[in-house]
């Protein structure tokens, strides 16, 4: 399409914030109605696997994140005493290292000022109130009671997605997959200079992720119930009771934790729209149309990648209708892919009980799902 369009994205995470910077820089008229005040993440940090970073290239902030993060030069798996069983090197290529460890508060600010640069405007502390998809146009109205039509909304807010709702009911929720993350962010330790899982089988993993020169976390996976939640005061200690095994790194790791306050805890759940992810002009994206476990690092990675592909499909195609079409076209293979293999591994991991299907993608293993995600998309 030559004609620049009005385009409303519900949600300023990392996926919204791709998208009205991959569109700003196309010169279409972009909105981000962001709930939350101001732009701020979980102070925990996320992985940036080499298709990630190809999209930041591809928007103008590849430098940026890499400044702001910690590039990967090896995976290393140890046993609990950090003793050295393997160590994978992780070779640049071209300008871009394999994997790129980054605060996810600094993937914000990054993603947050390109797309200021790129014309978008980022409107805190809203959400939608009211929505018409007129056929030509779509009629919203936001909380703060101002109203505009816009050419395409597009619907990049998260696992919890309100816009989900709205579109399809209760159709699609996230289900909870019995397991839960946590994690903390601890002084890096000088030999941590990429992923360094530390393995007791299946008894429990943990992994240091380095994301700054100063600073990586320390995460791991227990199964837990639905509601189980830390106790506030108390959370450190509850992350080192699951964690008795470990007496290397990971043990020297938890050493600095002293408080309850850096645990962040993240119940894992997924969910899969299984209708065409757009009705009308309103289209979901991210996580908020297919969030996977984040077993093999990826759901940012395929959120960021639904936002170039959808700026290129709007680039290429005749209308917005022939646009989402070829957009998802494109993104749910892969999309489903990532979601598929990130459950077989949780389960493989967590010692479950695996399908055929799900058997026969584990013999792809987390390098080869490296190999087929470096391909384009
Ligand atoms: C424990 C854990 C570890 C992970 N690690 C990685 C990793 O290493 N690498 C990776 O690629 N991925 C990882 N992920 C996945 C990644 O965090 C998500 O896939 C990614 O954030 C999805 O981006 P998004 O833009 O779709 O949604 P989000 O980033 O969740 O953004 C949604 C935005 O919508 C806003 N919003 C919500 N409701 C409303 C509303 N009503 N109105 C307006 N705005 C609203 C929110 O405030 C938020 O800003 C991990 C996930 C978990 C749980």
């Amino acid at each position: 399409m030559a004609t620049p369009l009005r385009v409303l994205i519900h949600g300023g995470g990392i996926g919204g914030l791709t998208l009205a910077t991959a569109l700003g820089r196309r010169g279409h008229t972009v909105e981000v109605a962001e709930l939350r005040d101001e732009l701020e993440a979980l102070g925990v940090g996320i992985i940036q696997p080499s298709n990630a970073l190809h999209v930041m290239r591809e928007i103008g902030v590849l430098d940026d994140c890499l400044k702001a993060g910690f590039e990967w030069e090896v995976l290393t798996i140890a046993d609990p005493a950090g003793n050295v069983l393997a160590e994978i090197p992780q070779p640049r290529m071209g300008d871009a290292p394999s994997n790129n460890g980054i605060p996810r508060p600094a993937l914000a600010q990054v993603l947050g000022a390109a797309a200021t640069a790129a014309g978008a405007t980022i409107r805190f502390g809203v959400t939608i109130t009211e929505l018409t998809d007129g056929g030509e146009g779509v009629d919203v109205t936001l909380s703060d009671g101002s109203a505009a039509r816009w050419d395409l909304v597009v619907g990049f807010d998260g696992i919890g997605s309100p816009l989900r709702t709205r579109l399809y009911g209760d159709r699609y929720v996230p289900e909870y997959t019995g397991f839960a993350n946590w994690r903390v962010t601890v002084p890096r330790q000088e030999h941590v200079r990429g992923v360094v899982m530390g393995t007791a089988g299946q008894a429990a993993k943990a992994l240091l992720t380095p994301i700054t020169e100063e600073l990586m976390y320390l995460g791991a996976v227990f199964a837990e119930p639905e509601d189980f939640r830390p106790d506030p005061e108390k959370a450190h200690e509850q992350l080192k009771e699951r964690l008795p095994m470990f007496s290397g790194p990971v043990a020297e790791a938890l050493a600095a934790v002293t408080g309850p306050e850096a645990v962040v805890y993240s119940r894992i759940s997924q969910v899969t729209v299984e209708e065409p992810w757009h009705v009308g002009r309103v289209v979901l994206a991210g996580d908020a149309a297919h969030a996977s476990t984040p077993h093999i690092a990826q759901g940012a990675a395929m959120a960021v990648e639904d936002a170039l592909v959808l700026a290129e499909s709007l680039d290429a195609e005749a209308d917005v209708a022939a646009a989402l079409d070829a957009w998802e076209a494109r993104r749910r293979p892969r999309a489903m892919w990532v979601q598929a293999m990130s459950r077989a591994v949780l389960k493989q991991e967590t010692g479950g009980e695996t399908t055929p299907e799900e058997d026969e993608l584990l013999k792809v293993g987390i390098p080869g799902a490296a190999h087929v995600l470096v391909q384009p998309y």
